[in-house]
């Protein structure tokens, strides 16, 4: 007997802004990829941070993918409305040790890492240099208690060593034509953040969380956040939770090679509806093929 597997895509725009061509480009090759393989797709919106993300920015994406020919499934996930399950997620990483309260302002990681050989982070950031790492639990625990500012950051070396070596099946090629078997290098980003005072989570830790109960298959995402996978996969096997595969696509860059951001109005897709352009029009404009009919089942 043969079984049959859906494959799960999603896309997961952040609405701290409108959709650019570059996001337009994501949301269609994962319709696209959905479609071909008579898979699923889901839209999740990655709302954590409840000061930038607006329901306006939301109900603008919505529309924009609906006008793109985008079909996706209901209801969308709103990350802002779970945070009791990244709770949870940080409270077992945690039982295991494998987070710290860190205090350090930025004002305070800037002294601590003026050397330039400190190294940096795949963001470009200097690694955290976790002098509060190994602050006594009373000590942590008070400082928390006065109200001082802090985010959880996760033990990197204890948690490599827990979790082992790792791989992913990168489909595409990471920027640098990585592609196949992947050795993961979370060492890289340092002690990252897993959640903070206020937001009790990251990104890393609910897009994982979040990929695993929506039981995604297949995330297809921009080369941007290739070296973030790193990160991710470590958290999935320190968690428990399965390894989707993932495609990193290139960049859509406006004129001068730039990757293109939420304020630019040029290659926005508001910007494109209103002086007349098609769906199809977007899809030529981004290099992807004329939409193609769902297949018959
Ligand atoms: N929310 C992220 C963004 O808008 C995408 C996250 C992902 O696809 O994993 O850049």
């Amino acid at each position: 007997m043969t079984r049959s597997f859906t494959r799960i895509f999603r896309f997961a725009p952040s609405p701290n802004g409108p959709l650019h061509l570059g996001h337009a480009y994501s949301a269609l090759l994962n319709g696209d990829l959905a479609r071909a393989s008579e898979g699923r797709l889901l839209i999740r919106m990655e709302d954590i941070d409840v000061t930038r993300c607006r329901p306006e920015y939301e109900a603008s994406i919505l529309d924009d993918l609906a006008w793109l020919g985008l079909d996706w499934e209901q209801p969308v996930r709103r990350q802002s409305e779970h945070f009791d399950a990244y709770a949870d997620a940080l409270e077992r990483l945690r039982a295991m040790d494998l987070v710290y309260p860190s205090f350090l302002s930025r004002a305070e990681i800037r002294a601590a890492t003026l050397d330039p050989a400190w190294p940096r982070d795949p963001d470009g950031a200097p690694v955290y240099p976790g002098l509060d790492r190994d602050l006594p639990a009373t000590e942590a625990r008070a400082r928390i208690q006065s109200g001082a500012p802090y985010a959880w950051r996760l033990k990197m070396d204890a948690a490599i060593e827990r979790a082992g070596p790792l791989a992913f099946t990168e489909q595409g090629s990471g920027p640098e034509g990585e592609t196949g078997t992947v050795t993961a290098t979370p060492a890289l980003w340092g002690d990252v953040v897993i959640a903070r005072k206020e937001i009790p989570t990251s990104y890393h830790l609910s897009v994982v969380v979040d990929d695993a109960l929506q039981g995604v298959t297949d995330v297809v995402r921009g080369e941007d956040l290739f070296p973030a996978t790193s990160v991710h996969r470590l958290l999935q096997q320190l968690l428990g939770l399965p390894m989707p595969t993932y495609r990193h696509h290139g960049l859509i860059r406006d004129e001068a090679g730039k990757k293109l951001s939420k304020s630019e109005g040029a290659t926005g897709l508001a910007g494109l509806r209103a002086s007349g352009a098609t769906a199809e029009d977007v899809r030529r404009l981004v290099g992807l093929p004329p939409a193609q009919p769902t297949p018959s089942t």
